[in-house]
């Protein structure tokens, strides 16, 4: 029997879903060792029963976090698909904002006698990554993602092995490039930090990386912020590069020190 898979999206642009759809032959081969049950971009059919679940997008309302669930219960393993889903993405930096203040820049003043209870939109809580609401088997990082990595990880899956997502930092694939490291033209880059897999494919071009595929599982921060020191970047420069995809991480690193503050209090009291 071939394991069924099915395509699930949630807060996103679809466009990891879109490089799967394009993948064309490739996408028909596997598909042949597996049947696709559920894909609203290249199919009208859709199933509750499935094997596989590959979810894309962030999480952002009740009724999301609810379907995420569902989905997670019916299914053996599930993949995070993109930077959506593996990190919240761009969209996480509004939850610097209420929604209300979100909404007003975006479609100017709310009516007078709007209020946030007449509003579902006021009802949006902050924006999450999946694994902040249930267990993720496994994450297709980047935005979008690389869809011959997607490839790879679905192959591997089907020979029961472990995906093969690189674990070090982008510098590295840099390096072997032979690039001129973005520095020392006066650029500011996370490539000591992001995690590897994209061929370090913006620094070839002169575009500084900015992380979408997340960080390595142990960043050598340090090993950072000397690069930055010794090249004098601002505070303000390297929090805007590490708010673009991974405001995730501030967000869990100012949640660490409120709860190691609330520790200290207790053990002084
Ligand atoms: S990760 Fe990027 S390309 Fe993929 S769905 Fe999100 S915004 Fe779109
Ligand atoms: S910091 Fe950026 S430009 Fe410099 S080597 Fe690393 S990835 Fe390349
Ligand atoms: S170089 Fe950085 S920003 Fe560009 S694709 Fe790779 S991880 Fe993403």
């Amino acid at each position: 029997m071939k394991p069924t898979v099915a395509f699930f999206d949630f807060s996103s642009c679809e466009g990891c879903q879109l490089q799967i759809a394009n993948l064309e032959e490739t996408v028909l081969d596997v598909a042949g060792k597996v049947n696709i049950v559920a894909f609203r971009e290249v199919m009208k059919e859709s199933s509750d029963s499935y094997d596989i679940a590959i979810v894309e997008g962030s999480i952002c309302r009740p009724i999301d976090e609810k379907r995420l669930k569902t989905i997670r219960k019916n299914a053996g393993i599930l993949i995070a698909l993109g930077a959506c889903a593996h990190l919240g993405c761009v969209q996480r930096l509004s939850n610097q904002w209420t929604p209300r203040e979100n909404k007003e820049v975006v479609y100017g003043p709310i009516k007078k006698g709007v209020t946030d209870d007449s509003n579902p939109f006021f009802d949006q809580p902050h924006h999450r990554s999946l694994d902040e609401i249930v267990p993720v088997d496994y994450v297709i990082p980047g935005c979008p993602i690389d869809r011959n990595e997607f490839v790879k990880v679905l192959v591997a899956l089907l020979q029961g092995k472990k995906p093969p997502i690189p674990d070090y930092p982008v510098c590295v694939e840099c390096k072997k490039r032979e690039n001129v490291c973005l520095f020392t033209i006066g650029k500011v880059c996370m490539g000591p930090v992001a995690r590897a897999g994209c061929n370090a494919i913006c620094p070839t071009y002169g575009m500084s990386c900015e992380a979408c595929r997340g960080y390595v599982s142990h960043p050598h921060e340090q090993a950072q912020t000397d690069v930055l020191e010794k090249y004098g970047v601002s505070a303000e420069e390297i929090m805007n590069m590490k708010s673009m995809f991974t405001y995730k991480y501030i967000e869990q690193a100012k949640q660490k020190k409120k709860e190691q503050a609330s520790v200290e209090k207790e053990v002084v009291a």
